[in-house]
């Protein structure tokens, strides 16, 4: 019986990995759950998978957790999830939003616990300290990530083989083939009308700008080990390719399935074996019988450019980007800017950004609070 670890249980993802769990109570058990805002859906998980710890966001919401579970466990807030992530067990699925999952994520990784990553924003932030610490205590980081989870499903059988590049899908999101003018106006419904993929608003809006791209390619420079310039970002609309590695033969490889955040889940959850699943199969008749490939509009799409330039810079260009770009698209959802103030703005960030040293968690959170405060202020003037 596996222990785990649901780090945001109330999203996306960690719902999901609830369904796995329930269809798979001979594997696995949830003994620990959090949630930020969505404590009426946290005690029903409560109810049903009777986790020893939970972690909510604020202290009112632990002390109504408390009343109706005296035996609980019932951290809150920032410094909770530190302390959950102490708790027992065998691996954590970390699926929160943000640089918040940082923090719980490198405590998690110096108890020796393998973690499922599925929060991206943990590598581009921390990506050095973390496959650092990784290292030293012997940890499997196990992506979860749709397009990391393939890259590593393709690396399987080849770990010694040298890459030659690493071909990154992209689904191009709804506002693939537009001039950056047409987008100076969309709305927030817009920009969250992803074609192919449902998640949590964050990472849809990301996926509107492609700064989810960018954030992505950071994130394989880290897990993979692979330097920018040989990670080519492919558009892909049909989401089939979960994305390619090619070797230094020119022989590629890719991970191909419909568009199910279960697969990537579920083999990160039960690694190394794969987990019975009757989802619906790959009909390449029907779904595959067009699978077509385009390089991204970086004129369109700036975030994928200062993604790039964010890694070659390194240190704490990528905190600052991340930074800036979690507080803008924030503003965004909140009606507060357009969608292009969000690329524009960072770009501005980055650039009156003076490198810093981001060698602890505690340098990372400063940094990041900056860049927030510098992008506030830039959007005000
Ligand atoms: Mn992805």
């Amino acid at each position: 019986m596996k222990k785990v670890l649901i780090l945001g249980s109330t999203g996306s993802i960690g719902c999901q990995a609830l369904d796995i769990i329930r269809e798979n109570s001979d594997k696995f058990s949830a003994v620990g759950l959090s949630c930020r805002s969505r404590v009426d859906n946290l005690i029903m998980q409560i109810r049903e998978f009777r986790p020893e710890a939970v972690c909510v966001g604020n202290a009112e919401d632990a002390q109504r957790v408390r009343e109706e579970f005296p035996e609980l466990n019932v951290y809150y807030g920032d410094e909770g999830l530190i302390e959950i992530a102490k708790m027992d067990c065998d691996i954590v699925l970390n699926s929160l939003m943000g640089i918040s999952g940082l923090a719980p994520t490198y405590q998690a990784i110096s108890m020796g616990r393998d973690i499922a990553l599925a929060n991206k924003e943990t590598l581009v932030t921390g990506g050095k300290i973390v496959t650092d610490l990784c290292r030293e205590k012997g940890v499997k980081l196990l992506p979860v990530d749709s397009e990391h989870s393939a890259i590593f499903q393709c690396l399987e059988g080849n770990k010694e083989r040298e890459i030659k590049r690493i071909l990154l899908t992209a689904s191009g999101g709804p506002f693939r083939g537009r001039s950056l003018e047409s987008l100076s106006d969309v709305t927030v419904e817009q920009a969250l009308n992803h074609p192919k993929w449902s998640m949590g608003s964050k990472i849809t809006i990301d996926s509107a700008t492609m700064m989810n791209k960018g954030l992505e390619v950071i994130e394989a420079k880290w897990l993979f080990d692979v330097p920018g310039e040989r990670i080519d970002i492919h558009v892909h609309p049909q989401s089939i390719v979960h994305s390619m590695v090619e070797f230094c033969d020119t022989s590629v490889i890719a991970q191909m399935g419909l568009p199910d955040m279960r697969i990537p889940i579920s083999l990160a959850l039960n690694y190394p074996e794969r987990l019975d699943y009757s989802g619906e199969s790959l009909d390449f008749f029907t779904v595959g019988k067009e699978l077509t490939f385009e390089k991204p509009d970086r004129k369109v799409f700036k975030c994928i450019d200062l993604a790039y330039n964010a890694l070659e810079e390194g240190g704490s260009y990528p905190v600052v980007m991340n930074g800036a770009n979690e507080e803008l698209v924030a503003m965004f959802l909140a009606g507060m800017i357009t969608f292009t103030d969000i690329p524009n703005t960072i770009e501005r960030v980055m650039e009156l950004h003076k490198p810093s040293k981001a060698e602890t968690v505690e340098e990372i959170l400063a940094i990041d609070r900056e860049s927030r405060v510098m992008a506030r202020k830039l959007v005000r003037r």
